[in-house]
């Protein structure tokens, strides 16, 4: 895309969900000028709060998925769970960035994996299993302990039956529910680091510095930069991000979690969109993720991604909320609340970035 080409400050951004990352996209987008229009099926969305509209429609409203396209310049989204159909009314009418191809991978775990070992990048071992007969034979050849995980609709660990021992396997078939899934050989990982990447519409690539993650009950808990990596791995992981990106010839930011092992980096799986684990950029970086996914979703200049100060990302979950009082007394401590008022276990609230600058 050319200068004249990129969407200016007035254009009309549309974001397909409205929870804590399209309210976070849709502050950076205001920001830059730019209005925004969340589409959300569920009543009082987060982002709603900070949007310049919002419609509340199902994703298989026709009547409203038109009008929806046809007041807005380009289309993004918080999640890749979108339906297919939907997607088809709205792309006959405007671009939908990152674009078909990132949804399609990364919304069937076989195909995610098929692309990334297509890619020459390292995964587990996986099986697609259908039935008893394939988990049997899959577990056969790839041994236990494994992971049996639904091949959509997967989220926080949700989706997920670990199998210990080859007894486990008939519950967790079971625990599937019939949905088709995939046997993952289990990692043995030292810890979990993750990348958000991001590429323009000229097909420039910015990574920002891999994080550390610790995952509680399946949940992220803590995002911590730097992360414990050798200068090779923080250099493989850049790579293997900037590979992907090209390979989907993708516009906007991009997450790729990754497991740590002696023999190298694991790509566990990529997320088509800004990511929790990006949250700390906010607070670390001169231009943050969201900023960076708006840039490229109208077609801007990319920001570097160089973080200036080490930051720890802690997530709000639930109770966590009652704690807010005690964080805002410390000083080197933002605080991002995402506005939901029903306070649920597991629910992500919001989250704090503590910072400690390294830089004069
Ligand atoms: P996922 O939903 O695929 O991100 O998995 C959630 C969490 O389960 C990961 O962050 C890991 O801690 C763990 N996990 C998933 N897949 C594997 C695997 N193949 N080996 C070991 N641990 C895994």
């Amino acid at each position: 895309m050319t200068e004249t080409q990129a969407l200016k400050p007035g254009a009309t951004i549309g974001i397909l969900g409205g929870g804590q990352l399209g309210r976070m996209l849709s502050v950076a987008a205001s920001r830059l000028g730019f209005v925004t229009h969340i589409y959300e099926p569920g009543a009082n969305p987060p982002a709603g709060q900070v949007a310049d509209r919002v419609t509340t429609a199902a994703y298989d409203d026709v009547d409203a998925l038109t009008t929806f396209a046809a007041s807005v310049d380009v289309i993004t989204y918080e999640f890749e769970n979108i339906p297919t159909a939907a997607l088809d009314i709205l792309e006959s009418h405007r671009p939908i960035r990152p674009g078909r191809e990132a949804l399609r991978v990364s919304q069937d775990r076989l195909t995610e994996k098929n692309f990334l070992r297509d890619l020459g990048l390292t995964t587990a071992p996986f099986a697609d299993i259908s039935d008893q007969a394939s988990l049997d034979a899959a577990l056969a050849e790839i041994g236990a302990p494994a992971i049996l995980k639904t091949r959509r609709f997967g989220y926080d660990g949700k989706g997920q039956a670990r199998i210990m021992t080859l007894e486990d396997a008939p519950q967790a078939l079971a625990d599937m529910a019939g949905a088709p899934a995939l046997l993952e050989g289990f990692i043995d990982f030292s810890h979990e680091v993750s990348v958000i990447a991001a590429r323009g519409l000229s097909g420039e690539v910015a990574c920002y510095d891999p994080g550390e993650n610790v995952h509680l009950d399946g949940i992220l808990h803590t995002t911590k930069v730097p992360a414990k990596l050798t200068n090779s791995q923080r250099m493989d992981a850049v790579l293997l991000a900037a590979k992907i990106l090209n390979a989907l010839d993708y516009i906007g930011v991009l997450g790729v979690e990754l497991f740590v092992t002696p023999q190298g980096l694991v790509v566990n799986e990529i997320a088509p969109r800004v990511h929790n684990s990006g949250h700390w950029t906010q607070n670390g970086c001169a231009v943050d993720q969201f900023e960076q996914h708006i840039r490229a979703v109208v077609g801007w200049p990319l920001g570097d991604g160089q973080r200036h100060s080490d930051v720890v990302m802690e997530n709000l979950i639930g109770d966590d909320m009652d704690r807010v009082p005690e964080l805002a007394k410390e000083a080197d401590c933002a605080i991002h609340l995402y506005g939901k008022a029903d306070v649920k276990p597991g629910r992500k609230m919001g989250h704090v970035n503590r910072v400690v600058r390294t830089k004069a």
